[in-house]
């Protein structure tokens, strides 16, 4: 299995913990979490500080659990994933997450796609608010149009990988970007490359077609 190298922030991860994220973003770090020893250790422990802070301005109850208490001060909690195994996808070759299986309605391998460009194609699984979650295909060596953010946009890489200036992204990283960070990502040599991405608004694209496209794709 390939090492994850990129990991959400703990910041990222904590807002996620107390319920501060849209679906989409959650999907995203769902996700990320169901393969990822090192992120589920951190929300554990963000869940077991938030628990102990609750314990010490509430009577001890040494058999309520950190979630249970955070249930009861009315917070928001997220559940970490549990690993949950994978289904194997013939068509595309690689172990698609479980988590996703009632996203794909269980059939990762008869997603309709809907082609963004000849190198690109997408197929939307959640839209909550303005908040959506997305899967995006593309082709070996191709970039996605440069563009901005607005807001903030998480990937997580399924399979294949991508480059973004400097650094490389590979199976099971996670990737923030954010206004800061106008990329281009461009996909790997080797294999297509596809991502679980989740955005709050839309991208800003600096071409001019890629804008004149854009309302039609609600990307
Ligand atoms: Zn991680």
């Amino acid at each position: 299995m390939t090492k994850i190298i990129h990991h959400p922030s703990d910041e990222t991860l904590l807002r996620y913990v107390s319920g501060g994220y849209d679906t989409g973003y959650n999907l995203v770090l769902a996700t990320h979490l169901s393969v990822c020893a090192k992120c589920q250790k951190t929300v554990e422990l963000q869940q077991l500080i938030g628990g102990h802070v609750l314990e010490e301005e509430k009577p001890a109850n040494m058999n309520i659990s950190a979630s249970d208490l955070l249930r009861k001060a009315d917070m928001p909690v997220v559940e970490t994933p549990k690993p949950l195994g994978s289904t194997y996808s013939k068509k595309y070759g690689f172990e698609v997450p479980a988590i996703l299986n009632s996203y794909v309605d269980g059939d990762f391998d008869g997603l309709k796609w809907q082609s963004l460009s000849p190198s690109i194609k997408q197929a939307v699984l959640t839209v909550d608010g303005k908040a959506s979650a997305r899967l995006l295909w593309m082709k070996p060596g191709h970039a996605v149009p440069a563009h901005g953010h607005s807001g903030e946009e998480l990937t997580m890489i399924l399979s294949g990988g991508y480059y973004d200036g400097d650094e490389a992204y590979t199976k099971g990283d996670l990737h923030c970007a954010d206004h800061e960070s106008p990329h281009m990502p461009t996909a790997m040599e080797d294999q297509p490359c596809i991502v679980l991405a989740a955005t709050d608004s839309p991208l800003v694209f600096r071409g001019i077609i890629p804008r004149l496209l854009q309302p039609f794709f609600k990307i």
